[in-house]
């Protein structure tokens, strides 16, 4: 079975609402290569002037984070049908600067994964070791803990659906990465974890992804794509990246 490939940008908090519309047409001027899925994920703010600039494009809109419940009184928070509301078919859900900065436990992952699917929205699952964790050989525990928590209670069907994004945490912005052999090998284990409908997930990986290395992981049987940070700022990078995954 062949998993559509997927390259999404996490702007984080960088561009204002004028930044982020150039970005996304320079984006969406590509060239951009047809079998790849590409998907931008701006700040809130900025998401309506990112879809404007999208419109047409086949360039996906994402967000870097949802509430769970619909709507109600939960001030600064974003629901899932605002999100769609807004153009968004992707959702970051427990990125590791959500989890390490603002207290985001698996269980706070797992209500907002169901959510967002509750909606439609597909979900982009980050999981990921610490430093201390791969040094302490704990890897594949820490990695297969947070999936089991993040997908628990959802049925194989609905799991088929989810993007799980491998991030070791001590790779998210320093310009070290590890291996694609051994990214490729804990995709496998993501996959393990997920269960039957493992096989249909698609993984990508994320950490410090450039032009100048993204040939490590493209070429992995396991690897069905990149989360990219730092370089998604920079559409010919970006848009590089994206083109690497072509088969
Ligand atoms: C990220 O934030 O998801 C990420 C992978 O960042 P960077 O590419 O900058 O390491």
């Amino acid at each position: 079975m062949s998993r559509p490939r997927l390259v999404a940008g996490n702007w984080k908090m960088h561009t204002t609402t004028a930044e982020a519309a150039a970005l996304a047409a320079a984006i969406a001027r590509g060239p951009l290569p047809p079998d790849v899925e590409v998907a931008v994920c701006p700040p809130f703010t900025a998401l309506g002037a990112a879809a404007r600039a999208l419109e047409g494009s086949g360039v996906r809109l994402g967000a870097q984070d949802v509430f769970w419940e619909p709507r109600g009184p939960y001030t600064g928070e974003i629901s899932p049908p605002m999100l769609v509301d807004v153009g968004c078919r992707y959702v970051i859900v427990g990125h590791s600067e959500r989890r390490q900065h603002f207290g985001e436990t698996d269980e706070a992952v797992r209500r907002k994964t169901a959510a967002a699917l509750d909606h439609g929205l597909v979900p982009i699952v980050c999981v990921g070791e610490r430093l201390e964790e791969r040094e302490a050989g704990r890897t594949d525990a820490v990695v297969r803990r947070q999936v089991e928590q993040a997908t628990a209670g959802l049925p194989a069907e609905r799991v088929r659906l989810l993007v799980i994004a491998y991030e070791p945490v001590w790779a998210i912005g320093t310009g070290r990465t590890p291996t694609g052999e051994e990214a490729d090998r804990v995709a496998g284990v993501i996959r393990d974890a997920l269960g039957r409908a493992g096989e249909d997930v698609r993984v990508l990986y994320g950490g410090s992804v450039t032009p100048a290395n993204v040939g490590e992981f493209s070429g992995r049987p396991g690897i069905d794509g990149a989360l990219v940070g730092g370089a998604s700022l920079d559409a010919s990078a970006f848009i590089a990246i994206a083109r690497a995954f072509s088969r």
